[in-house]
């Protein structure tokens, strides 16, 4: 999985490296494949993905948004934020 935000399979998370699904950064239409080919994606486990709390739970909110400044923030170490709202539609910072 190529991701700009670790190299190692483990969760992003909290590091534990079993039981892991991939998650892409950016969901919704056109932005998973936006998300596959430029790396906006991480490793996390099935409750830290799909778990009340986890990011497409219905108390994910915030982790969401947690995961898509981190992302956002280290895009932009090598690209504008034009690059990232012209990819994204939006900027999350
Ligand atoms: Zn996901």
């Amino acid at each position: 999985m190529k991701s700009i935000l670790q190299d190692k399979k483990e969760s992003y998370l909290s590091g534990q490296t079993y039981g892991l699904e991939d998650h892409h950064i950016y969901f919704g239409v056109g932005k998973r494949k936006i998300s596959e080919n430029n790396g906006f994606k991480v490793w996390l486990t099935a409750s830290e993905h799909r778990g009340t709390y986890g990011v497409h739970g219905m108390f994910g909110h915030e982790l969401d948004l947690k995961l898509k400044k981190a992302c956002q923030k280290e895009y932009e170490k090598n690209h504008t934020r034009e690059e990232f709202i012209k990819l994204i539609g939006k900027s999350f910072l």
